[in-house]
């Protein structure tokens, strides 16, 4: 007896307390741990934090086709948002087929409970932003391949410092950007500064949004829309406004004016070793996100857009290997511009239609050429 309550006492001693547990579970490096989350918790939705430093609870998967959009990269898994953002994009692919636009080939949203992620991204992080590419949906229904292998085209003529393609760029994708600032719902767009100064030189529209877009290096294939933190939701951390006017001055400037790159006096140090992000750094309730239970009926691969189904079949056919996807894109080249109108405000919006179908939407094609995917910049 005497042996087995010293066995006990032992045993007992070498056991973690739970606050050491708990403390444990504060080191767990952030990205590692939120990138293992296949699915969304089953809390009521919030964001949680900041952008860059959150994550989100009860987040929503947007479904990877629906009538006016196509989600690309389904293999990340980073499609999920906050209900704001998942309707966002729903209308907001609904408004740009009506301004002409094909439909929107989605990006990266956030992972299923947010958080950093292990590559690609420094924010996306509580379920309010989202990548939408700037190339235009492709009538057919992309296979999971071609979403995987299809790189966005760059708006930049290669080789050249923050110049504009002028073979990509089109109307189109000037009202795309336009038309996302336009909603009350979004804080900021972020494009490349050669992107924001083609804008302030030739768009002719209302001009009021024009402050909502932000310069930002990369983003020359992809825009990024930031939704503001939801009104009465304490624990979503605001970022502020943006300054007055339409941001095409002096600090745009900035980004073209030849930059002359200092002698260093002395041997160049290497930089720190940044330190690993732990959950713990992360706002505390996103430690209650990371222990939920996924919410009952959700998987990891969505539903297609189910309400919709009869128009989403307008979509095509599902075309399965990149060779036929390529010869599909190789149809008529000009842009169909010649329908949409420059403003988008001027956009008829008193009634909602019966959801745009694919077919009815100008065929815009890409380039012929379909480039080699390449490592985006982190932002
Ligand atoms: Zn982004």
């Amino acid at each position: 007896m005497m042996q087995f309550r010293k066995v006990a006492l032992v045993v007992a001693a070498l056991m973690p307390t739970l606050a050491d547990l708990v403390e444990a579970a504060d080191n767990r490096p952030a990205k590692a741990t939120f990138g293992a989350m296949t699915l969304g918790s089953s809390q009521e939705p919030q964001p949680i934090g900041f952008y860059a430093k959150g994550c989100q609870a009860g987040a929503v998967q947007l479904p990877y086709d629906g009538p006016s959009w196509q989600v690309m990269r389904l293999e990340r898994n980073r499609r999920w948002g906050q209900p704001q953002m998942i309707s966002f994009i729903q209308q907001f692919s609904r408004d740009a087929t009506r301004d002409g636009w094909p439909g929107l080939l989605i990006g990266d949203i956030s992972q299923p409970r947010g958080g950093p992620m292990v590559n690609g991204h420094a924010s996306h992080q509580i379920g309010l932003d989202a990548d939408i590419w700037l190339s235009p949906m492709p009538r057919q229904r992309l296979s999971g391949e071609e979403r995987e292998k299809l790189a966005a085209v760059s708006m930049l003529k290669k080789g050249e410092y923050l110049t504009i393609d002028n073979r990509n760029w089109s109307s189109g994708q000037a009202r795309l950007i336009m038309r996302a600032a336009s909603y009350p719902q979004v804080q900021r767009v972020f494009v490349n500064p050669a992107i924001k100064k083609k804008l302030c030189e030739t768009w002719t529209g209302d001009r009021s949004f024009m402050g909502k877009v932000r310069p930002i290096g990369g983003h020359d294939s992809h825009f990024h829309v930031r939704l503001f933190c939801p009104p009465g939701v304490a624990n979503c951390k605001a970022q502020p406004e943006v300054q007055p006017g339409d941001g095409c001055g002096k600090d745009l400037d900035a980004w073209f004016a030849p930059r002359t790159v200092k002698k260093p006096t002395s041997p160049i140090k290497p930089p720190p070793k940044p330190r690993i992000i732990t959950v713990g750094d992360l706002p505390p309730a996103c430690q209650a996100v990371l222990a939920s239970s996924a919410r009952r009926g959700d998987d990891n691969m969505g539903m297609p857009y189910a309400p919709l189904a009869s128009a989403d079949s307008s979509v095509g056919t599902p075309i399965t290997t990149l060779a036929a996807y390529r010869e599909k894109m190789t149809g008529p080249a000009a842009m169909a511009t010649a329908a949409m109108p420059e403003n988008p405000s001027t956009v008829a919006t008193a009634a909602d239609p019966a959801p745009t179908s694919a077919a009815a939407a100008p065929w815009i094609a890409l380039p012929e050429k379909v480039p080699v995917p390449r490592v985006r910049p982190v932002h």
